[in-house]
């Protein structure tokens, strides 16, 4: 039953509370569950920082993010802007995001959202380097937006997809990728993904964990908080669902994000 193949981690927040002092036993246990590398996202500039910092710790097994989430979006600066850059001009650094939309709560109004995802939007092209894109609950607005920056080069990742079939599709089709989360193995408010998920190409398909949030329900251990090392459970439900060999599915997920992110190969 155990797995082989090497997973990647698309999504880890190092930064959160949770998970603050954990970095070196969490990558030890992810280590020891054939996750082959990371990337440690940041949601802020802070965390941009910090998650890069973390990346060359361990060089070659984590990789960052820098972006502003959605969710943050009212402290939105130019100032912020020029930093960002400045941590996206490191190799370590391989996505601009977490970037997106987010109108579930409004942490931020909706206008300073749009008005911070627009930016990050053109960053991603000045810099070349692919997004990392968050969506709830705003898919018409978000879609209007990446269509545009699709169409002017943009590439990147709907990570945490929680999404319907139709808008599965939908990114799909613009030629963006898709990430699952633990989100898949919840039979109750994960019905709609479980319904998804064997409609999103194989080629466009990611893994992640979003720890510590979002625990695989049927992780046979269970910590307070979710773990990188808890990947291969999401990519046990996304097998069963799409009627595939786990191993299969691990190949090609890992496959596309080593060529979405550029990163080294795994050896
Ligand atoms: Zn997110």
């Amino acid at each position: 039953m155990t797995s082989t193949a090497t997973l990647i981690d698309i999504g880890v927040n190092f930064h959160s509370k949770q998970l603050t002092g954990l970095a070196a036993e969490l990558i030890e246990r992810a280590k020891s569950a054939n996750v082959g590398a990371i990337l440690a996202t940041g949601t802020s500039l802070e965390s941009s920082r910090s998650e890069l910092a973390l990346a060359h710790q361990h060089s070659g097994y984590i990789f960052s993010t820098a972006g502003v989430h959605p969710h943050s979006a009212d402290g939105w600066t130019t100032a912020i802007r020029e930093d960002l850059l400045t941590i996206l001009a490191d190799p370590a650094c391989v996505a601009v995001g977490e970037t997106g939309l987010d109108y579930n709560r409004n942490f931020s109004t909706p206008a300073n959202q749009r008005r911070a995802f627009a930016a990050q939007l053109e960053m991603a092209a000045d810099v070349r380097k692919p997004l990392f894109l968050h969506c709830r609950d705003a898919f018409d607005d978000f879609y209007a937006m990446v269509k545009e920056a699709v169409a002017a080069g943009a590439h990147g990742v709907v990570h945490c997809f929680t999404g319907s079939q139709d808008e599965a599709m939908a990114f799909a089709e613009l030629g963006l990728d898709i990430g699952v989360t633990g989100w898949v193995t919840d039979l109750s408010r994960g019905q709609a993904l479980r319904e998804a998920v064997e409609f999103i190409p194989i080629e466009r398909l990611h893994l992640e964990t979003d720890a510590p949030y979002l625990g695989p329900k049927n992780a046979k251990k269970r910590r307070p908080y979710n773990e990188p090392a808890n990947l291969v459970w999401v990519a046990r439900a996304v097998a069963e669902l799409r009627g595939m060999d786990e191993h299969a599915v691990i190949q090609a997920c890992t496959s596309n994000s080593v060529r979405l992110f550029r990163l080294p190969w795994l050896t």
